[in-house]
């Protein structure tokens, strides 16, 4: 499984400056956190708004555990084709109110797709909504907590995204703008 890391703020720039020279970053091994070292690099083709891309993925390697994994800019996210802004958006508008068929329109992405999308959401919401409320807890910052605005689904994913625009309002990361991102980049869930 990669690694989801916030490495360049866009699809655009991660490809200019990093089609031909690998990330200066510090990768560690999510199985003994030891320092990994650069090993080989492939290629994804990630749906975006004005089409499909050509993404080089940069893998490293551990020493002790001789296990590698590619890793991947947060725009990304593990066996998903869209990249994560199309899905943020979809599941933005879905919680608004829009219906998944109009979601789907607004977005180009097939409904099947959004539909897979917001029943993943929904399995995850839960331990999303914890983990964003508790980086939210751990700002320094006075935090007012979002209200929640409506029940069930709906109303989790508004306070998630009220949660994450915190979240985003306070933070500065080098990754990609959004909340789905800075979710995935925790590599604990992926949206
Ligand atoms: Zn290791």
């Amino acid at each position: 499984m990669p690694i989801v890391m916030p490495i360049a703020d866009g699809v655009n720039s991660y490809i200019a400056d990093y089609s031909h020279s690998r990330p200066d970053i510090e990768v560690r091994c999510p199985n003994c956190n030891g320092k990994m070292g650069p090993w080989s690099r492939y290629h994804r083709h990630p749906r975006t708004r004005g089409g499909r891309r050509r993404v080089p993925i940069y893998r490293w390697r551990c020493p002790k555990c001789k296990k590698t994994r590619g890793v991947l800019p947060d725009f990304l996210a593990p066996y998903l084709h869209h990249v994560t802004e199309v899905r943020e958006s979809c599941i933005r508008s879905y919680s608004e109110g829009a219906t998944i068929e109009e979601a789907a329109e607004e977005a180009g992405v097939d409904v099947r797709t959004v539909c897979r999308w917001v029943a993943h959401a929904r399995r995850v919401l839960g331990g999303v909504v914890s983990l964003v409320s508790n980086l939210v807890a751990e700002l320094t910052t006075m935090v007012t907590w979002p209200k929640v605005k409506a029940e069930g689904t709906r109303g989790l994913m508004l306070l998630l995204f009220d949660l994450g625009d915190i979240l985003c309002g306070a933070t500065v990361t080098c990754g990609s703008p959004g909340v789905f991102p800075r979710v995935n980049s925790s590599n604990l869930h992926y949206l």
